[in-house]
Formats: C-alpha cells, structure tokens, sequence
C-alpha cells in the first residue's frame, strides 16, 4: 500500500519566494496522480518535497500514514525519474540499473534477477551492456525508468520524463508509462506542463497556478467542469472560448447579451444565475471550440433565433477538422468545424453555441457559477 497525503503544505524559498501555498491532497495507493500547470507554478517543488529533495517549510507529509518531513530521501521508500535520466554515463545501462541496489548491499543474484526483470519489463534487455552514450533518447528515458523499477518502491515521481523526447516519441512513451503503472501496481506522481500529457495519463490531474491548487479532479472532471477561467483555459486545445456577457430578461425568457449579440439561455442554466442573483450583471461564458457549430446550408443545425452572425478571420485546415476563427463583438472566437467544409476569409458565416455545454464564471473572482 501507498498512499500519499499532503497537508497545508508550504514550501518558500529565501527571497520570499512562497513556491507552494497550502497544498492539500489525498494521494490514494496505486492512483496516477498529475501535477500540471505552467512553468513556476510550484509542481517539481511538490513532487521534490515527497522525494525529499526540498525541506517542507509547513504542513505536514504522510507517506502511508508515517510523517515523513524529516525522513531522509533514502528511507522514503520512493523513485524518481528525472528530465534529463541522470544515467551514469561510464557505466553500462546494466550497473546504471544495478547501482542503486548495490549501494542497498542487495546479494549478486538478487540484483539480476531485478535488473534483468525491469530490463524485460521495458523491453531493453538488449541493451544492457552498452553505455548511456550509445543509446537513443527513448532508451535512455527507459533505463532511468528501470533505475526505478528494480527498487520496487512505494511511491514513482516523475518530473517531466518524456520533455527530451522528439513529439512521436514522447506520445509513443506516454502510452508505455500507463502500461508501466498498470504492470507494476503502484502509486505515481507524474509533473508536466503539457496538458495533453495530463489528461491522457493522469487517473487524477492537479492543476496548479501560483503555488495553488486550482482543481484535482478526473480528466472528464476537469475538462466537463472547470472550476475557474484558468482551469477551463488552460485544458483543452484549442483552448475554450470566453467572452464576457450580461444575464438579461429577454420577453419570457433569458438570455446572455455579448454586446449586441444573444445567446438564449433556458432551463437549469437560467434558473442557477436567476438564484444566484446574476440577473443583470455581467459573467464570463465560456465555450469550447467543438461546441461551437456552423450553421450551412449544408448542415443539420438550422438557422434559428440563437444563432449568431460573424465572417471568417482565419482558417487552419487539420484534414478532418478545420479551425475556424471569428470575432463576437470584439472577441476572437475559435471553433472547431468538420474538415469537409470549405471557406473563404471574410465571408459571412453563421454559427451556433451548444448552450447545453456554455460554462458561466463569476467575472470578478472568475470561479465557475455551478449547483
Ligand atoms: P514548476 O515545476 O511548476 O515549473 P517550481 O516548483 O520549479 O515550478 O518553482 C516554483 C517557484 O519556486 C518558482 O517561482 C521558482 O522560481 C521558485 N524556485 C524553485 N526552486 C527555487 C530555489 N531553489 N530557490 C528559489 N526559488 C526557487
């Protein structure tokens, strides 16, 4: 078993630099744990901090129910992997695997039997006796990678791994790491600042920002309902929409005015801003580009009195999906359209929101109004 928790969690550096601010999270045994947000925001401080790299400045660190603030690195039953594999470069990809457990004073035999067994494990087994020097990158990242298995630890950090990686490779081993974590059955804590890393490997993801937990939620979690404007940003790609609108009655109904422009709300998102007094008052909407939908000739989505008027700014065709950028009333929009269509920069385009999937944030503190 290896659960980890952290709470109030404070870590500054001299300079008044406060990295990470009152983190709290119950890391449950065997979860893949994502820590993800842009450079600075405080996610290798928190990984270093379970590894034992970093002093805790407050807060309290629990690995398995043990306080371990004051336990040293060695002792913390833990193995990480670096960015840049930190491989032995005179040793052969062998005594990199092996070196840990000789220093432990594991027996000739036992080491490998452990050795050889993660080098199967990962598939490297031919490579074992060459240097760090002649292998690829993708090798390299699986012998630091076997460094940590044949410790058999509780708990795998592993702060940005697969960033040294050209792109195919890097999506060719993120989907190995999540194998790795099914085989092997154990806790990881996983640092990226690439979202796509995230939502493809994180069972949950903690998105970070200033030293701050903005959300620790599933991928669907995080993406379906955004706590705030910077979670709802920064997941996704193309990123969501926003624009800022007033909540107004319109005859029976209400709507959402983006200047001169409307967007009719009904149903259960009406009522939550009728009671939560946004009647009105301004809100950011947010939109996805896939939940926006142009409405053609050619298409099922018909003109009617919720749709919206605007002309092409910029196309990029992607083959089965084409970027299509517009403006609403001063807001540069961009919607995701099937591949099939073609446009012309400047012509009229009409184009529909889902308002089933609009996301509606506070303006001021730009935190999700939600049930
Ligand atoms: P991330 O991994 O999200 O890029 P870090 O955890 O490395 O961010 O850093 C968080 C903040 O702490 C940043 O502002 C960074 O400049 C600062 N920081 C990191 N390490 C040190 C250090 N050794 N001394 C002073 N400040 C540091």
């Amino acid at each position: 078993m290896a659960k980890v928790t952290f709470k109030n969690i404070c870590k500054s550096y001299s300079g008044d630099v406060m990295a990470v601010k009152n983190f709290n999270l119950d890391i449950n045994d065997k979860e893949f744990v994502v820590l993800v947000g842009p450079s600075g925001c405080g996610k290798s401080t928190s990984l270093r901090m379970v590894a034992g790299l970093e002093n805790i400045s407050s807060g309290e660190l629990y690995i398995d129910d043990t306080l371990v603030n004051d336990t040293p690195p060695k002792d913390r039953d833990i193995a990480m992997v670096f960015q840049n594999y930190a491989l032995y470069p005179h040793m052969t990809v062998y005594d990199n695997m092996a070196f840990g457990l000789k220093l432990r004073k594991f027996s000739k035999e036992d080491i490998d039997k452990k050795v050889k067994g993660a080098a199967k494990i990962l598939g490297i087994e031919e490579l074992l006796e060459r240097k760090p020097k002649a292998l690829s990158g993708g090798q390299r990242q699986r012998v630091a990678l076997g460094r940590a298995i044949v410790r058999n630890p509780k708990v795998f950090l592993m702060d940005e791994p697969l960033s040294n990686l050209d792109a195919k490779l890097r999506v060719q081993t993120r989907a190995e790491i999540k194998k790795l974590h099914q085989k092997l059955n154990a806790t990881f804590i996983y640092v990226t600042h690439d979202q796509t890393e995230a939502m493809t490997m994180g069972s949950r993801i903690v998105i970070m920002k200033d030293g701050l937990v903005q959300q620790a939620a599933s991928p669907k979690e995080v993406y379906e309902k955004p706590a705030n404007v910077f979670v709802g940003g920064f997941i996704g790609s193309p990123q969501m929409n926003f624009m800022e609108a007033e909540f107004k009655k319109n005859g029976d109904g209400f709507s959402l005015f983006v200047g001169e422009k409307k967007i009719i709300l009904t149903g259960d998102k009406a009522k939550l801003l009728v009671n939560r007094n946004y009647l009105n008052k301004k809100v950011i909407v947010g939109i996805r580009p896939e939940d926006i939908k142009c409405v053609s000739s050619e298409c099922d989505y018909k003109v009617d009195e919720n749709c919206i008027e605007s002309k092409v700014d910029f196309f990029e065709m992607l083959g089965a999906q084409t970027y299509l950028y517009f403006d609403i009333e001063g807001n540069n929009i961009i919607g995701i359209v099937d591949g099939k269509e073609s446009y012309d920069i400047d012509s009229k385009i009409t184009v529909k929101f889902d308002f089933e999937r609009i996301h509606l944030f506070d303006k001021d503190r730009e935190i999700a109004i939600c049930v």
